[in-house]
């Protein structure tokens, strides 16, 4: 099965094991590479998809950031050069135009990158910048979707995100702003959704305070996951009003989704990731 061409410059997708997308020259007749902007998903190697995994075993040079979990490294094969732009909390890292410059250099080099990116490179991702960037200067890109560590660590964590009867959608938001965050607070508490925060750990205390003053009860539940789909994953439940609290209590790090509403609930009877660890060591134990 392939599908059709969707416009000239993007990309023939085809459901076989061929690569979707070829080099091309500019100009000048110089071969020009291409780029692969792939989601890597929430951490577990097992959640890549099978045309990442492909891209992350053909690319020339893989460019990766601070989400792709030491698991999926590892699939990294030895021989290809790799480039570690992370940006890190605290720590220096590559500026976005830094990384823009990489993954246009490598490309006018006429290699095949793989832009490797936690979760999915369209949520809150920066991946459609980096698209502009280098369709601007002619170079092809492909877009690989990957899991978003909403749909993942819920899931990871037992809690969906939909749930007949509790919440009839979801809404996935970012607590982070590269200057003042503008979050339509009343909106958001009127919704009566599953409310999904990213980066916001550091933001318990403004997103309790603002979804309380925008009048969502105090009691509706609340859920940290922190690592979500890696082996130290760690859900911590709680209430509204415990947000901020919770945070200094279990010294939640990051990475941590925050998850707020009725479905949270739901975590402790549709709870599988601990049961299935815990048979794990039963059977470890039972054949020692
Ligand atoms: N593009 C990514 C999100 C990047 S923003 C995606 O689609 O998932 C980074 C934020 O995502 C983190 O601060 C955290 O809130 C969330 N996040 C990503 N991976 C996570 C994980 N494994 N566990 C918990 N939160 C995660």
């Amino acid at each position: 099965m392939a599908f059709n061409k969707i416009k000239s410059d993007v990309v023939i997708l085809q459901a076989n094991n061929n690569r979707s997308i070829q080099k091309t020259s500019n100009q000048t007749g110089n071969n020009l590479g291409y780029v692969s902007l792939v989601g890597a998903g929430p951490g577990d190697p097992d959640l890549l998809t099978v045309k990442a995994l492909r891209v992350i075993e053909q690319a020339d040079v893989i460019i990766y950031d601070n989400l792709v979990s030491k698991e999926i490294r590892a699939l990294f094969p030895l021989k290809t050069e790799t480039h570690y732009v992370g940006k890190m909390k605290g720590f220096h890292s590559s500026t976005q135009s830094e990384i823009n410059q990489l993954l246009k250099e490598k490309a006018l080099q006429g290699l095949n990158v793989c832009r490797l990116k936690g979760g999915d490179a369209f949520v809150f991702g920066r991946g459609g910048e980096e698209v502009l960037e280098l369709k601007a200067i002619g170079v092809k890109v492909e877009i690989v979707p990957g899991i978003t560590a909403a749909a993942g660590c819920s899931s990871y964590a037992g809690i969906p995100l939909t749930h007949r009867g509790l919440s009839q959608g979801c809404t996935f938001v970012t607590a982070h702003a590269e200057k003042e965050l503008s979050i339509r607070w009343r909106a958001l508490a009127n919704l009566d959704h599953t409310l999904v925060f990213y980066m916001g750990l550091s933001k318990a205390g403004l997103i309790e305070t603002q979804l309380t003053k925008a009048g969502l009860d105090v009691n509706t539940p609340v859920a940290f996951i922190e690592n979500g789909c890696c082996p130290e994953q760690r859900v911590i439940t709680g209430t509204l009003e415990q947000l901020a609290s919770l945070v200094n209590k279990h010294q939640i790090k990051s990475p941590s989704l925050i998850m707020v509403g009725k479905v949270v609930a739901l975590a402790e009877q549709l709870q599988w990731v601990e049961q299935q660890t815990n048979l794990d060591s039963v059977i470890k134990q039972l054949s020692a």
